[in-house]
């Protein structure tokens, strides 16, 4: 799985790049927040390419105002997106309110912002406890 580590940004900012990511994949994958990476999940689709996850996340950066703190790096299968504004250890949380119409699983932190799916997706977990069981 593809990953976007972003342990140097604030909080709202891995949402709002978690939401940019998943927005621009346009349904052929999700971009899940978890703990300091966004990790692109496919749902068994084929692989989407580092070239276009690291254009999804330069065009959000590139669309802040503040776009010039911000530098990609390239590391094997992942993206680092490095800040040099210093952002303090309480921003970087990720805080429980969540911006308008995005939905978050309170079992793994999985995000999206369509209801169909986010219901969808609390029922795999429902299916998954059944098998446990
Ligand atoms: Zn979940």
């Amino acid at each position: 799985m593809f990953k976007v580590n972003c342990s140097e940004l604030s909080g709202v900012m891995k949402l709002a790049l978690a939401e940019a990511i998943s927005g621009g994949l346009g349904g052929s994958g999700v971009a899940l927040l978890d703990g300091d990476y966004v990790a692109i999940d496919t749902l068994s689709g084929p692989e989407i390419g580092a070239v276009r996850i690291r254009s999804l996340v330069g065009s959000y950066l590139s669309s802040r105002s503040d776009a010039s703190v911000y530098h990609l790096e390239e590391k094997g299968d992942s993206i680092i997106v490095h800040s040099s504004a210093p952002v303090s250890a309480r921003e970087k949380r990720v805080v429980e309110s969540l911006p308008p119409g995005l939905l978050q699983c309170p079992d793994c932190g999985y995000l999206t912002t369509s209801e169909e799916k986010y219901e969808d997706h609390l029922r795999m977990h429902d299916l998954m406890r059944g098998i446990a069981r």
